[in-house]
């Protein structure tokens, strides 16, 4: 079965008028980003072009995805919403909520019984408003996307910040927070600061150990984990071509790790095989007529640094493997150097696990290339002395890897296959000991690997690098170990070395599967009911946020001045705080447990103005809720950086957090908190970050003038008497003040379907 054939038939019978409607609008040769975000303008292109990195534009894209912890928040939201059902094509995958502990059988049991209320949720919500619902075991969200659903050309957005993979096939996909999945279900238009680009050339191939992964390790130490903020990253180039479609979709995967807005690659020979092989002969036959306007004109390949705002080369032929972190994913080391690295930064190098799997890396070539490695180990007596983990990226997968014999390869050398979803890439991995916080290193070849991420202690060095280095490095149990120089010793006491990694783009015998885990939505289930148990800690109706009162903010108290690195993972943390993802009021009681509190340098241990203690931040922020006063954040650089989850914005929200005032934010993060209706600002002068005191009570002046571009003061009233004032900007156009005066967007949302 193809999904939404019609709609994907739709789209490429009116591509050919569309892009020459865009060219003749913007009069010059287009990259092929800009021609499927302005074949996807929610309102029909005009007589200008949008300016790239500043004009916001509304966008219609083709669908949206949902992960299973997202899913929930989005769907409670979505329900107020007064929709009969979504209005383009939308599904729900449980992935996230399964926690890796005894193998794949056990757990997936465990998970069924453990999350039972929220699968039913869910399922029925899905049944109800005619979505997709992909039951735990079927896969990963992105795996099944590329598999199922993706298609050159096309639009999407996902619940998910590794949403980008689809770009693989060519798809501009975006990682984004349930307030917009609810923007795209209405068919409210979805709102987007035109991305600028990076033209990325591929020049020459891969050879040897060095494979699709190593290429955006590269790309990330490149451009560090913010270099990519809005912006599109395009892939081409005669490397490009040579790399498979689920390569490609490892590289725009992970581009997430470089804050991209998405990444993509042009319509070639490997997504059309991929298409074809994953049943969607049709798609592939109509995409290859369209060719041309699926990837950028000629004029672009031939000059591209005068069309990218950003224009970055990179030799295949001469790239090596590379190992990144620890505890940054753009910390990157070339595999021949990680000794070196290793004993200047005393990083321990003995490798207690290496984890292969992921959305990022578990298609069937990296599987087959990683089990090439585990054979040859075999056959030249070797075996694992780190511990060995395979995640597969969905049943698909699962069920060719383990037909055509990869499973048991790496069951010989000691490895222990997990159930087809997230697990020890979101921290549900109940790792034996881990609550020891003892210093040790684990390899894998997921995307991230911020502190606490992998196994929830600090103390873990977590390293990325492809499935087959992670699966070497596992056999020699040594981080420094370089498979392209190293000799090990085997069983009989022999010097050996282990060949170059081998493997397939595409299964020999085909795809197939037992049973994908797919749930079509039931004829009539508008009619059904949503199931809520009234008593349940997982699952809560949401309620609506109060409007804005018309007034300026004053006296508000600070509530927290962040130090440093503050992700969506310190603002609300994943691992045990996932099963609450469908309870506003219960998740809200880890907000930035893991942000560093700039005046005593700990986590989760704050004045509160109220009493004069020290206490948790939850606790802190309750305390000033009651007040109906409110209160500030403070941050740093790219505060919000990291998975796209709005609970980082709902959870200030639900505790009266009105303003957070920070150096620069992460893109999603800014946005989801308009959309909750709390105010991002920046500082106008990074340095006035210093003159926030930890008494201080702050008023923000001016809002009764709110306007786009224009700054808005701050008075901080210090608690000596003294007062500062100082200037935030903000981003907010005349939609999203509308969010702000009505309290959120959802509010608006709701106004308009009543
Ligand atoms: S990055 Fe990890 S947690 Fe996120 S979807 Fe992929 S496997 Fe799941």
């Amino acid at each position: 079965m193809i999904f939404n054939i019609e709609m994907i038939m739709a789209f490429y019978r009116e591509l050919p008028a569309r892009v020459s409607a865009i060219r003749k609008t913007l009069g010059r040769p287009l990259t092929f980003s800009e021609k499927i975000l302005y074949s996807h303008l929610y309102h029909k292109i005009g007589t200008g072009s949008y300016k790239r990195g500043s004009d916001y534009v509304d966008f219609a894209p083709d669908r949206v995805a949902m992960q299973d912890a997202t899913a929930q928040m989005a769907l409670l939201q979505f329900m107020m919403a007064g929709k009969e059902k979504t209005t383009v094509p939308a599904s729900v995958h449980c992935d996230h909520l399964i926690m890796a502990k005894s193998g794949a059988a056990e757990d997936l049991k465990s998970a069924v019984y453990s999350n039972k209320e929220v699968y039913d949720f869910l399922s029925s919500v899905c049944n109800k408003y005619n979505i997709g619902f992909w039951k735990p075991g079927s896969g990963i969200i992105h795996q099944i996307i590329l598999e199922n659903y993706a298609f050159p050309g096309g639009m999407m957005i996902g619940t998910d910040s590794h949403t980008p993979n689809a770009g693989g096939l060519g798809m501009v996909a975006i990682g984004v927070g349930g307030a917009d999945a609810v923007d795209v279900m209405t068919g409210m238009a979805w709102e987007l600061k035109l991305p600028k680009l990076i033209g990325i050339n591929l020049k020459g191939r891969l050879n040897g150990w060095a494979s699709a992964k190593d290429i955006i390790l590269k790309v990330a130490g490149m451009l560090t984990v913010n270099g990519g903020t809005g912006c599109i990253v395009e892939y081409f180039g005669e490397g490009a071509e040579s790399l498979s479609c689920t390569g490609k979709a490892t590289i725009c995967n992970m581009g997430a790790e470089v804050g991209a807005t998405c990444s993509i690659f042009g319509y070639d020979g490997s997504m059309e095989k991929y298409l074809i092989a994953t049943g969607r002969k049709d798609v592939a036959e109509i995409a290859g007529k369209n060719r041309e306007h699926l990837n950028s004109d000629k004029e672009i390949y031939a000059e591209p640094s005068k069309y990218y705002d950003q224009y970055i080369e990179i030799d295949l032929a001469e790239l090596e493997p590379y190992i990144n972190g620890p505890f940054t994913p753009d910390l990157a080391t070339p595999i021949s150097q990680m000794k070196a690295m290793a004993e200047k930064n005393r990083w321990p190098v003995d490798v207690e696990v290496g984890l292969i799997g992921s959305c990022t890396n578990s298609s069937y070539e990296d599987i087959s290339r990683s089990a090439s490695v585990a054979k040859n180990a075999l056959d030249i007596k070797l075996s694992a002395k780190s511990e060995f983990k395979i995640t597969p990226g969905s049943e698909q997968i699962r069920f060719i890897a383990e037909r055509d014999g990869y499973f048991d390869l790496f069951k010989k050398i000691g490895g222990e296959v997990f159930a087809n979803a997230c697990g020890p890439c979101i921290g549900q991995w109940a790792r034996n000991g881990s609550e020891k916080n003892l210093v040790n290193t684990v390899i894998h070849s997921f995307n991230r690997n911020f502190a606490k991420r992998t196994d929830g202690n600090p103390n873990t060095y977590a390293f990325v690098a492809s499935p087959e280095i992670v699966t070497a490095i596992a056999i020699s149990g040594k981080l420094t170990f370089n498979p392209i120089t190293d000799t090990l010793i085997n069983s009989d006491g022999k010097e050996v070395k282990l060949a170059e990694p081998v493997g397939f783009d595409l299964p020999l015998q085909g795809f197939g599967t037992t049973g994908n885990g797919y749930q079509e939505p039931e004829k009539n289930g508008s009619r059904n009911d949503i199931l809520i148990a009234a008593d349940s800690d997982r699952l809560q109706q949401l309620a609506p946020f109060g409007e804005w009162s018309g007034s300026d903010f004053t006296g508000l108290p600070l509530l927290i001045k962040v130090k440093g690195k503050c992700t969506t993972d310190h603002i609300s943390m994943a691992g045990i705080w996932l099963k609450y993802r469908g309870h506003l009021e219960n998740i809200s009681n880890n907000y930035m447990i893991g942000a560093v509190n700039y005046f005593n340098d700990k986590t989760n241990l704050i004045l509160n103005q109220l009493t004069n203690q020290y206490d948790t931040v939850p606790s802190v922020g309750k305390a000033y809720k009651t007040t109906g006063v409110g209160s500030v954040v403070v941050g740093e650089e790219n505060f919000g950086e990291g998975s796209s989850r709005e609970h980082a914005a709902m959870e200030p929200r639900y505790l009266d957090v009105r303003v957070v005032i920070v150096k620069s934010f992460a893109r999603i993060h800014e946005t989801n908190l308009k959309k909750q209706g709390v105010l991002p600002l920046t500082f106008k002068d990074k340095g006035d970050y210093n003159k926030i005191r930890e008494d201080d009570k702050i008023d923000i002046v001016g809002l009764v003038h709110f306007a786009p571009e224009r700054q808005i003061s701050i008075v901080l009233n210090h608690s000596d008497g003294e007062k500062e004032t100082i200037l935030a900007k903000h981003s907010y156009n005349d939609t999203q003040i509308a969010w702000f005066k009505a309290g959120s967007a959802l509010n608006l949302i709701r106004k308009a379907n009543q």
